[in-house]
């Protein structure tokens, strides 16, 4: 598989077609955002750390049913993926409070949630990715009511699976968010799982070890994603 043009450039990642029209190239940079990409800053390591970490969580998954975009590791920052049709809704599942939640609800941050909450995001960064429901993806054609289902449901099951696999390293999966595209017009997970994209807690000390260090501008932002890595598993090289 060879790789052709840059096709997209996204805040922390850069998409590359390839000689096969059904693939793409996931290059995954050292750029990290917050704020809806007003504040971009080089964190050195970080792109393969997170390509990694996202292998070792997208190829777990696959293994267990779920389906992903993932085919193969290519290099230390990039992965071949399937070209998905994205789907521009983004989907939030979570297990305590944290983040936008409490700001809305001015609930207590770290309440749990039981059942675990799922919000639904439009994928919009000039509007801020505003929240909507299932009536708006109806509505304006973002995704049908059909594959909704399908991609709360395997959100639900991700959650699961994520949840006790983070759990078995002394982590808290307190929430995250999984983007879905359509192949072949099935509902397949795509973007990134990582630690920029979810929220980690250390079980025993409730500190953070995911993008809110950066955020709250704790410090010690890589050496955090790279001792969750360790902690699961993924055999950083
Ligand atoms: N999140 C994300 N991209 C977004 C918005 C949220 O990856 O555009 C993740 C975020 O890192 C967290 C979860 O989704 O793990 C819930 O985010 P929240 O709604 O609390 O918003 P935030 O606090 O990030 O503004």
């Amino acid at each position: 598989m060879n790789k052709l043009a840059e096709c997209y450039r996204g805040k922390a990642k850069t998409i590359y077609t390839t000689d096969d029209k059904n693939f793409v190239i996931l290059k995954f940079r050292d750029d990290i955002s917050i704020l809806d990409g007003m504040y971009i800053k080089k964190i050195a390591r970080k792109g393969m750390i997170n390509n990694q970490f996202n292998y070792f969580i997208m190829n777990k998954l696959s293994q267990l049913g779920i389906p992903t975009q993932i085919e193969k590791l290519l290099s230390h920052n990039e992965t071949l993926v399937k070209k998905l049709d994205m789907i521009p809704v983004e989907l939030v599942l979570r297990n305590r409070a944290a983040g936008s939640i409490v700001k809305r609800l001015g609930i207590d941050n770290g309440t749990i949630l039981d059942p675990p909450l799922l919000d639904l995001f439009f994928k919009n960064d000039s509007m801020h990715d505003p929240m909507i429901n299932d009536s708006y993806c109806t509505t304006f054609g973002w995704v049908s009511k059909l594959n909704l289902v399908t991609m709360k449901k395997l959100t639900y099951q991700v959650n699961n699976i994520l949840s006790k696999l983070f759990d078995n390293a002394g982590i808290i999966l307190v929430d995250f968010k999984l983007e879905f595209g359509l192949y072949n017009n099935a509902i397949i997970i795509g973007d990134e799982f990582s630690p920029d994209v979810s929220r980690l807690w250390d079980k025993t000390t409730l500190k953070n070890m995911d993008k809110d260090i950066l955020r709250k501008n704790l410090g010690g932002l890589i050496e955090a994603y790279e001792e969750v890595a360790n902690r699961i598993g993924v055999n950083l090289h």
